[in-house]
């Protein structure tokens, strides 16, 4: 016999955890399928664990310039070992408590693997269960090149199970996870090469951004190798040696880490047996109420290939709760106006369009405010950093429609300004609020 439930979350990451929650909390009995870790990516090996490494990171810069303010302090070897152990029993105490906030909530934990048998039933483990909604919330893994010796690489997930540091390392990506990677690494001391598909990284971003990003870390130390193509890695007694398309070896990498996109976890699904539909690249096409094209059935997160954000896939997935159980027939998340951060060293926050989106969209409307100035945090310091903001804004009333910046703090200043751009904040809004001094964020309100 099945088990029923009114809504079932196949993932308990992001977004299968936070539609089962809310759902449970209007009194759906609810269950979340998983087959790993609870908490999925941004808990186990995405966000959590990225963000302690960030700090670390953030921390050697910070021992670098402390006899630049006057400390008598020198910046020893890192213990990686003892911080990948910090780091895991952090992460493990939040394992821990998902699985007791779930038994606290009323909602089933289902250990393993789901794969549909038909439109309401699932199969895990042997046994079936049936929903009169499913939730698919199954999220993605890291993608590897289908080039020879591709294995000797590692992705993220390896990243995070390197329990030495590597002392020569190769990223391969030109994406937020590359170049966060790559930071980190140099920043505790690695030697870091990024190599880039085409001539610049984090190509949706702004160009003030990923050009003052790139400048800064050419500055750090980091060898960037633009236009190039990874053919071949091979083994040899030095370690890796990664051969690029134009014939040129790096030699004695202790470590290459591809971090070239991430692939949609639909293929162990069997989702033919419930005529859910996939797009050709695995992810599963939604509507703008999260609705795939069977009735009953739903994508959340990062599978529907969407703003793979963890807020967006909470977002979303609680929407859909309120939606379905909580008597909002219009609940849906709005993808406009995301904001985001890239934690690289300086850090980078942003929202809504770059200057190139909104000049294609809205041509000669468009004023643009940007500045370029030295922090005072590093006024005196040996290591400069620059920090870059701008403006976007369209139409006679200036009205922001893009916040870009780049800089110390960048990461913790853009949230305010997201909520403000959202409530449609014009230029003369900015400028009346009144400065916070001295910071950098003042810049974002006094800008000419
Ligand atoms: C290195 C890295 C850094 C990141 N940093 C950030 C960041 O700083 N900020 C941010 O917002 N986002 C970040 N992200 C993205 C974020 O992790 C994802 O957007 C988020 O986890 C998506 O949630 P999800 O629920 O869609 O999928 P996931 O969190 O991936 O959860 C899916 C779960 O489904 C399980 N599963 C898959 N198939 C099945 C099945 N058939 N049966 C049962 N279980 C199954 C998986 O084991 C997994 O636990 C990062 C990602 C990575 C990889």
């Amino acid at each position: 016999m099945s088990k029923h439930y009114d809504l079932i979350a196949i993932g308990g990451g992001s977004g299968g955890l936070s539609v089962a929650e809310r759902a449970a909390r209007y009194g759906a009995r609810c269950a979340v399928v998983e087959s790993g870790r609870l908490g999925g990516t941004c808990v186990n090996v995405g966000c959590v664990p990225k963000k302690v490494m960030w700090y670390a990171a953030e921390i050697a810069h910070v021992l670098e310039m402390a006899p630049d303010y006057g400390f008598s302090v020198e910046r020893g070897p890192l213990d990686w070992g003892e911080l990948v152990r910090r780091r895991e029993a952090y992460i493990s105490g939040i394992n821990t408590w998902y699985h007791s906030y779930l038994e606290d909530s009323d909602i089933d934990e289902i250990p393993g693997h789901a794969r549909f048998v038909d439109a309401h039933t699932l199969e895990v483990e042997g046994k079936r269960y049936t929903a009169d909604h499913i939730v698919i919330a199954t999220g993605g893994r890291p993608a590897v090149p289908e080039v020879p010796g591709a294995e000797l690489g590692i992705t993220s997930d390896g990243f995070f199970a390197l329990a030495e540091q590597p002392r020569r390392v190769a990223v391969v990506g030109a994406g937020y996870i590359a170049v966060e990677i790559a930071g980190v690494l140099n920043a505790l001391g690695s030697e870091v090469s990024l190599y880039l598909r085409r001539e610049h990284f984090l190509r949706s971003f702004d160009a003030m951004l990923r050009e003052g990003l790139m400048e800064q870390m050419l500055e750090d130390g980091v060898s960037i190798f633009s236009r190039t193509q990874v053919a071949e890695l091979r083994r040899s007694d030095e370690g890796i040696t990664l051969i690029c398309d134009q014939g040129s070896e790096t030699h004695g990498l202790d470590a290459v880490i591809w971090a070239i996109g991430r692939s949609p976890n639909t293929d162990d699904l069997n989702l033919e047996a419930a005529g859910v539909q996939r797009a050709e690249d695995g992810t599963i096409p939604v509507d703008a109420f999260q609705n795939t094209n069977v009735e009953g059935i739903y994508a959340v997160g990062d599978i529907i290939g969407q703003a793979q954000l963890t807020p967006v896939a909470i977002a979303a997935a609680r929407r859909l709760a309120d939606r379905l159980f909580g008597g909002q027939p219009e609940r849906h998340l709005s993808y406009d106006l995301i904001p985001t951060v890239v934690f690289s060293h300086p850090p980078i926050g942003t929202v809504g369009l770059t200057e190139g989106e909104a000049r294609a969209l809205h041509g000669a409307a468009v004023k643009v405010y940007q500045t370029r100035f030295t922090p005072m945090l590093h006024a005196f310091t040996e290591r400069k950093v620059q920090t870059a903001m701008k403006l976007v804004t369209v139409g006679a009333k200036e009205k922001v429609v893009g916040c870009h910046i780049l800089g110390p703090g960048a990461d913790e200043m853009l949230q305010g300004f997201a909520v403000a751009i959202r409530m449609g904040a014009t230029k003369r809004d900015l400028d009346d609020t009144i400065a916070i001094h001295p910071t950098s964020a003042e810049e974002l309100v006094t800008m000419r």
